[in-house]
């Protein structure tokens, strides 16, 4: 996303911030102006950088849990904010281990909604469902005897617009330790949300769209494969579809459902870095490159199409990875992209701009874009 100021000092904020670290301004992120605001007037008007107030008030997830630092229309009925009124469960916040976790999660899933509001995809929550237009939710769940106990727990995973997700994927360790029995080289609470909203947007766009489906199938393959069955054999190593440059992950290989939304979470991740790029102006010049062409992402990454994200996305994950590894880390971006990759990243790139909202949901013009 975007790099983001405090409208108060203009000094650069995180997006998770609540208060200005430089000047100590109580902000808030108002989702209609794509922006921050400060409080401003003895705590009693949202102003934004230009000095214009907009009434609004704190997310009721802000108020009561302090958890979100979105800000809401004071006539909302929910009172809760873009991202908190998908939530359907959350887990019980007496046990002192949930708090933390919880916020977290919501921290991941507001970047998640940021995205899918700035790519102007459809967005119902399960009250605003109608035939066609299926609503999403998250169930947060949490079963405190399981994890003491060591045993199975909540399974993460999505069925009919509903994401539940197991809460201790925020405890770190919890989260390495199946990253590494699974052998996988990724695992982030962004990369679930992003995982579970791919299924999503699969039984929303896809599943009831005669032409899109097909092109699916051809693509992906057919999702009628058993899934059950499928995921079985994957887990037990007994598939028969073998890894090969065409997935995006092992997991992907498991079903073209999984395949299709690990291609698109990949899709959410190229198109959020290329955004962070392209505000914060990044220019990068890699060593021997062919071409002594600067790279620069002069281009809106919502719109662009697939060829133009990887174009860009190349260089720029080798300069992450570079930096990451000068940290000490490991790489921030452990992906390949083949060719069969980015034509399933093509029809998800299609997809996304066959079903762009015509009402912005967001303000496109808080972001410098060139053509
Ligand atoms: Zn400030
Ligand atoms: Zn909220
Ligand atoms: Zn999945």
């Amino acid at each position: 996303m975007h790099a983001f100021a405090c409208p108060n000092c203009q000094r650069p904020i995180h997006f998770e911030a609540r208060l200005c670290p430089h000047c100590g301004a109580t902000l808030g992120f108002d989702p209609m102006t794509d922006a921050f605001r400060f409080l401003a007037d003895e705590a009693t008007l949202w102003r934004d950088a230009q000095g214009e107030t907009r009434d609004v008030v704190v997310c009721a997830n802000n108020d009561d849990h302090a958890i979100c630092n979105w800000l809401v229309e004071p006539d909302e009925p929910s009172h809760l904010c873009r991202a908190c009124r998908h939530n359907r469960t959350i887990p019980d916040l007496a046990e002192p281990s949930v708090p933390p976790r919880w916020a977290r999660i919501e921290a991941a899933k507001r970047r998640m909604i940021h995205t899918l509001l700035k790519l102007l995809l459809p967005l119902e929550t399960k009250a605003e469902e109608a035939p066609g237009r299926q609503g999403l939710a998250f169930d947060f769940l949490y079963d405190p005897a399981a994890e003491k106990e060591g045993r199975p727990q909540v399974m993460t995973g999505h069925d009919s617009g509903l994401i539940t997700l197991n809460l201790i994927e925020a405890d770190d360790a919890e989260r390495e330790r199946t990253r590494a029995a699974m052998g996988e080289p990724y695992r982030t609470l962004l990369g679930h949300f992003r995982h579970e909203v791919g299924h999503h947007y699969w039984s929303r766009l896809v599943e009831n769209d005669p032409s899109a489906l097909a092109e699916f199938r051809e693509i992906f393959g057919d999702e009628r494969a058993d899934y059950q069955q499928a995921l079985q054999n994957h887990y037990n190593g007994d598939s028969n579809v073998v890894w090969t440059e065409a997935y995006v992950s092992y997991y992907a290989t498991s079903h073209p459902w999984e395949d299709f939304a690990e291609t698109w979470a990949h899709y959410l991740h190229m198109v959020d870095l290329l955004a962070t790029a392209g505000s914060l102006e990044l220019s990068l010049q890699l060593p021997e490159a062919p071409d002594s062409e600067e790279i620069e992402v002069r281009f809106d990454p919502y719109t662009a199409s697939a060829a133009t994200l990887v174009r860009h996305m190349e260089p720029l994950a080798f300069a992450l990875n570079c930096m990451n590894r000068s940290m000490g880390q490991s790489d921030a971006y452990p992906f390949r992209l083949s060719d069969a990759i980015v034509a399933k990243l093509a029809f998800i790139a299609r997809l996304v701009a066959a079903n762009r909202q015509a009402t912005p949901p967001l303000s496109m013009s808080a972001e410098p874009l060139s053509a």
